[in-house]
C-alpha cells in the first residue's frame, strides 16, 4: 500500500491497513505469514521531512534452524521513522541535518510512502536471531536428510565435525 501525502495536512494523516495474504511479495524473505500484517499509525510533516509513527502486528513462520520445520512467531513492534523527500538527498550538506536523521531515516518519492517496504523492513529487523522448534530439536540427519525428530534413519553416527577437524590437524602434524 502507498500512503499518499497529497492529503497530508498540518493535522497529520492517520492510516490503518490490514494486509491480505498475497499482498506482500515475500520473495527474498525467509518467512511466511500465518496472519498478514496489520499496520496502523499516523504520518506528520516535520519541516521537509515526514515522520511515520505506528504499530505493526503480524504472525509468521520461519524454518527451524536445525530441522527446517516451520516455527510460528508473533511480531508486534512500534515504528517511528523519518522520511526525507528524494530530491533533497542531492543537496543535503549540513552535518546538523545528518544528526537529526540517524539510522531511522529513509527517502520518499512522488509524494507517497511505500508502506509495504516499511513493513517488510521492520519485520526483518524484528526476526529472532535463532529459530528452534524446540530446545531438544534433533535436526536433520546430515547424511540422508531424515528429520530425526520424526524417525530414525539407518545411517551410522557421523563423526562430530569438531573432532574431525582435530583429527585432520593431528594427521597433518604427523606428516
Ligand atoms: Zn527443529
Ligand atoms: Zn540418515
Amino acid at each position: 500500500m502507498l500512503i499518499s501525502l497529497a492529503r497530508l495536512t498540518e493535522n497529520g494523516l492517520r492510516f490503518e491497513h490490514q494486509y491480505k495474504d498475497s499482498e506482500l511479495d515475500l520473495s527474498g524473505h525467509e518467512f511466511l505469514f500465518t496472519r498478514p500484517p496489520l499496520a496502523s499509525g499516523r504520518v506528520d510533516r516535520v519541516g521537509v521531512d515526514i515522520r511515520l509513527r505506528g504499530q505493526i502486528r503480524a504472525e509468521l513462520e520461519l524454518p527451524c534452524d536445525r530441522c527446517l520445520e516451520p516455527v510460528g512467531f508473533e511480531i508486534e513492534t512500534p515504528v517511528d521513522l523519518f522520511f526525507s523527500p528524494g530530491e533533497y538527498e542531492a543537496g543535503k550538506t549540513g552535518e546538523t541535518e545528518l544528526t537529526e536523521r540517524d539510522l531511522d531515516f529513509s527517502v520518499y518519492e512522488n509524494d507517497e510512502i511505500n508502506l509495504d517496504e516499511v513493513i517488510l523492513e521492520q519485520l526483518e529487523l524484528n526476526l529472532p536471531m535463532h529459530v528452534l522448534c524446540g530446545e531438544d530439536c534433533k535436526g536433520l540427519c546430515p547424511q540422508c536428510g531424515t528429520n530425526l525428530n520424526v524417525e530414525k534413519c539407518q545411517c551410522e553416527a557421523p563423526i562430530d565435525p569438531r573432532w574431525q577437524a582435530l583429527a585432520d590437524l593431528r594427521n597433518r602434524g604427523d606428516e
